[in-house]
């Protein structure tokens, strides 16, 4: 019998071939490569042609420098909104076409330090708003399970490549859902830490308060891996919580008996049956291993997109006011400055006021895309006066209470156990002319954002259509060491997370 691949091991296996063979990480690198060139074609989850060269030295460098790293020569692709020094991050824009990051976000240089092999860069919604990965302004993503259905979003590149085999490992960004939905539709583990618990330093932000880094891997061992290669504290980021890291791996195997697990009632707008009854399932199977059920009320989920929306833009308005032709990548072509075309922005010599003007309005003009100039909008009138305290307090005290309820769950149960989306991958298509359709997607996993709690989601059943359903299980901050322990035990009780895409 043929050996199996090694793309289509998990990050721990590789791992440990690697430690007694380090030449089966060149044999990993040649084979990715090949799927990515059978595959990309048609899923898209990379942006860019990987640079098979510079990739195969990147290899024998790491695998000599980090003898005892723990992802020694082991591939992990990254989300175009995260910087790697000398590449191009562009967040799936036309307004950062062309910008090269200066320099290594932190949890590159930690992913660098412990060995990894880094494969840039994951497709994603522009900016990273979208559920569906539809927002791309380079074109979509589609899901492996199924190229005519999305993979979710917005991290849909780095979901796609892991489910694929295209990438052992991947990161991510989720602000309201963002490593979880993809993570559910694609059928891999996705995890949300606890907004402080990883550096963001390096992220390019979309909404400062929610953003969080996570990984996206094949298994939860895997998770576990990634997890505590980029968490911990980090000076240059000032949200980053001086918080000690508990070794994630090794405690994965403690008993999960006598966890009190959290059934809160939801809204059911939209929740597909299919969706219900694998979650139902997955809740006996957590009987099974000793833990005991309990009913938990969070009673203000049913606003948090209402909240989300509100904050969320508010942030993103002004973070993305900095794209303005003059810092950063693309200046439109035409505007008048004499600077023109993509490419890195030079310092012009404005002639007149108004040519600045006219170079600003129409960079922004050509360089955003529709979905960020929703949210420029609806931001800046959230925040404009005489709105502010109508909308942005009143989302801040809203967002408040849905962090108290979070609080009083948590002293009734370990861990609120829900589904990660309403429904199953929906086709490309479906939602992109009705933005509060696809707003809904992220109906259960905006609150985990809002009130900062860490949460994971993995893959508990496939719908009747063969497509991956996600379940979500959420902790009190700082608590990754529970999400994972009981993740795993549900793993290790179910083969879910061994069903491929038949690509
Ligand atoms: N889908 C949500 C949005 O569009 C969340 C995106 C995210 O987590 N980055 O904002």
């Amino acid at each position: 019998m043929a050996s199996r691949a090694l793309a289509c091991q998990t990050l721990h296996e590789l791992r440990d071939l690697i430690q007694q063979d380090p030449t089966a990480a060149e044999h990993l690198l040649e084979e990715l490569l090949d799927r990515i060139a059978q595959l990309n074609g048609r899923l898209h989850a990379y942006l860019a042609e990987p640079d098979r060269k510079r990739l195969r030295q990147q290899v024998r460098e790491q695998l000599k420098a980090c003898p005892n790293g723990k992802l020694r020569g082991i591939p992990i692709t990254v989300k175009d909104n995260i910087c790697i020094q000398g590449e191009e991050t562009t967040c799936a824009s036309r307004i950062l076409q062309g910008f090269r990051s200066p320099y290594d976000a932190t949890v590159i240089e930690r992913l660098r330090r412990e060995g990894a092999v880094l494969m840039p860069r994951a497709n994603m919604d522009e900016f990273a708003f979208g559920s569906s990965t539809e927002n791309s302004a380079f074109g979509p993503t589609r899901n492996p399970w199924a190229t005519d259905r999305v993979p979710g979003g917005s991290s849909g590149g780095s979901a796609a490549a892991v489910a694929a085999d295209l990438a052992i490992g991947a990161l991510g960004s989720d602000t309201g859902g963002s490593i979880r939905q993809p993570a559910s539709f694609c059928g891999i583990v996705g995890m949300k830490p606890t907004y402080g618990r990883v550096s963001r330093y390096g992220l390019v932000a979309f909404a400062s308060s929610l953003d969080q880094i996570g990984p996206l891997t094949k298994d939860v061992t895997d998770a576990a891996i990634l997890l505590s290669v980029i968490a911990g504290h980090d000076a240059r980021d000032s949200t980053s919580a001086p918080v000690e890291v508990p070794d994630y791996v090794s405690q994965l195997n403690t008993s999960v008996k006598g966890l009190r697990i959290g059934l809160p009632k939801l809204p059911e707008e939209g929740l597909d049956h299919e969706v219900n009854d694998s979650l139902a399932e997955a809740v006996k199977a957590f009987e099974r291993l000793g833990c005991q059920t309990t009913s938990v009320e969070l009673r203000q989920i049913d606003k948090a997109i209402a909240t989300y929306y509100i904050i969320a833009t508010a942030e993103a308005s002004s973070n993305l006011a900095r794209y303005d032709g003059v810092q950063y990548g693309y200046r439109a072509v035409g505007s008048g400055l004499g600077v023109e075309g993509s490419g890195q922005a030079q310092s012009p010599e404005p002639r007149t006021q108004n040519a600045l003007l006219d170079m600003y309005l129409t960079t922004r003009t050509s360089g955003f895309g529709d979905e960020p100039k929703r949210r420029i909008l609806l931001g800046t009138y959230v925040l404009s006066h005489g709105y502010y305290d109508a909308y942005y307090l009143k989302g801040m005290k809203v967002r408040t209470l849905i962090k108290q309820d979070f609080d009083e769950a948590f002293k009734r149960c370990d861990l609120v156990v829900m589904p990660t989306a309403p429904s199953p991958a929906f086709r490309l298509g479906e939602k992109i002319d009705d933005p509060l359709q696809m707003y809904l997607s992220d109906i259960y996993t905006i609150s985990a954002n809002l009130a900062g709690v860490p949460a994971v989601s993995i893959p508990c059943g496939l719908s009747k259509a063969g497509l991956p359903i996600g379940m979500q299980l959420l902790t009190a901050p700082f608590r990754e060491d529970l999400l994972l322990r009981a993740a795993y035990a549900y793993e290790q009780a179910t083969d879910w997370h061994r069903r491929q895409p038949g690509l």
